[in-house]
């Protein structure tokens, strides 16, 4: 893209109302170019001659707002230009009113200047870690820290750093914007975007303390971001370190979130907050015990429901178990029970039919046969009574059901299958 990058009657990105001034929260302006018809995705592309919404850029996302009564879904930056991007087009040559969604800017103020400060102490003695990258999220942000001499920040270093920033944030140093005129390209700092070429460039100063070029909009001072909050941290890219952090009103909203949820597991948990972690530690522990517990009483359950199975293959050269609290690994072990008193083998044509689960939720079954050909005689019954059956295997058919209400009508063919022969 050439230098002239800008059309003659808009106020180039950088030298823009909202870049001015962080705080105007309407302006008039007019419109200078619409395009005739919604982009694939149905917006128009309105271009006006000054702004006070913030094209994306700088890591900050674009604002949204509205011309006139009409709603900007998104501002970027082409260049040095701005667009706007409306569902509605608006009229060339008119007057309009904008309007900021300032909620959503002034968050992003509180982020971004926030992160210009924890960079900027991070940066210098007694820390020396260096921002890499950075991130502005929907609820939290991070910065990338590179380490310094192999090493990244302590726990003690952040906490540090966090109450160094807190207190500077308490004295409202001045935030200053520079802004020099680079017409000619020729002092363009290399952080700048590779097509933002000539026009003007800003360099934010938190006064006394860091200089950074920069086209966000910013607090006027330290003050007006509240607070700052240190979050968790997380290992990246081998030897870097992300640091999550909140600034101002997130702070609040943060807080205001976990004691809602401290709330409910206080009711919960039937204790506070400070016995959180000893009483899901104790449920734990107890939650284990009782599944070991449980798993015993069905290894010895299985053991009864086996001499039950003897006795009704012998009697009737079938059986069929249903339990509503089987799962397939005590159906396996019925199985097993089944095979240690080869009552298959010693008993020609059975067949035992092992399911469990809530009737209509359904759950794992098993056939077993002392031949193929009974399994699938089996099978075939089954499939006609049952919703759903699935499964597969010849000696030993195994599969799932989605529910057991077919189960008496089941049982009541397969009885009449084994009486008639
Ligand atoms: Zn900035």
């Amino acid at each position: 893209m050439s230098p002239a990058q800008h059309i003659p009657d808009q106020i180039p990105v950088g030298a823009l109302a909202c870049q001015k001034d962080t705080f105007l929260k309407t302006a008039t302006t007019k419109c200078i170019g619409c395009s005739e018809k919604p982009d694939k995705k149905g917006f128009y592309e309105v271009l006006l001659h000054d702004t006070i919404l913030f094209p994306e850029g700088g890591g900050q996302p674009n604002d949204t707002g509205f011309i006139d009564d009409i709603k900007v879904h998104n501002v970027q930056r082409r260049g040095l230009q701005h667009i706007h991007f409306t569902k509605e087009p608006v009229a060339v040559d008119k007057e309009v009113t904008l309007k900021v969604d300032w909620d959503r800017r002034f968050d992003h103020v509180q982020q971004h200047t926030g992160q210009h400060l924890l960079s900027a102490v991070l940066e210098q003695d007694p820390y020396k870690f260096e921002t890499v990258g950075w991130n502005l999220g929907d609820k939290i942000s991070y910065v990338e820290l590179a380490p310094n001499n192999g090493s990244l920040p302590t726990a003690e270093q952040i906490s540090q750093a966090e109450d160094a920033i807190n207190t500077l944030i308490f004295s409202g140093v001045p935030i200053i914007t520079h802004a020099e005129n680079n017409a000619a390209d020729d002092n363009r700092p290399d952080s700048l975007p590779s097509d933002y070429r000539g026009g003007v460039i800003r360099t934010i100063e938190i006064e006394g303390l860091d200089r950074n070029p920069c086209c966000g909009t910013h607090a006027n001072n330290l003050a007006q971001l509240q607070s700052i909050k240190f979050l968790h941290t997380e290992k990246i890219r081998g030897n870097n370190m992300r640091l999550y952090f909140v600034v101002g009103r997130r702070v609040l909203d943060l807080l205001d979130s976990s004691y809602t949820t401290c709330k409910s597991l206080t009711g919960l948990l039937s204790c506070g907050p400070e016995s959180f972690v000893p009483q899901i530690t104790r449920l734990q522990t107890l939650q284990r015990t009782q599944a070991k517990t449980i798993k015993r009483l069905m290894a010895e359950l299985a053991g009864h429901a086996v001499t039950t199975l003897v006795t009704e293959v012998k009697e009737n050269r079938y059986a069929m178990v249903h339990r509503e609290d089987a799962d397939m690994d005590y159906l396996v072990l019925l199985a097993n029970g089944a095979k240690e008193q080869k009552l298959l083998e010693e008993n020609a044509g059975a067949v035992i039919i092992l399911a469990g689960g809530d009737p209509s939720a359904g759950g794992p079954i098993i056939v077993l046969g002392s031949d193929d050909d009974s399994v699938k005689k089996a099978t075939q019954i089954l499939t006609q009574h049952l919703d759903g059956l699935k499964g597969g295997g010849k000696g030993r058919w195994q599969g799932k059901c989605k529910t057991w209400k077919g189960w008496d009508s089941a049982q009541a063919a397969i009885k009449e299958l084994y009486t008639s022969q």
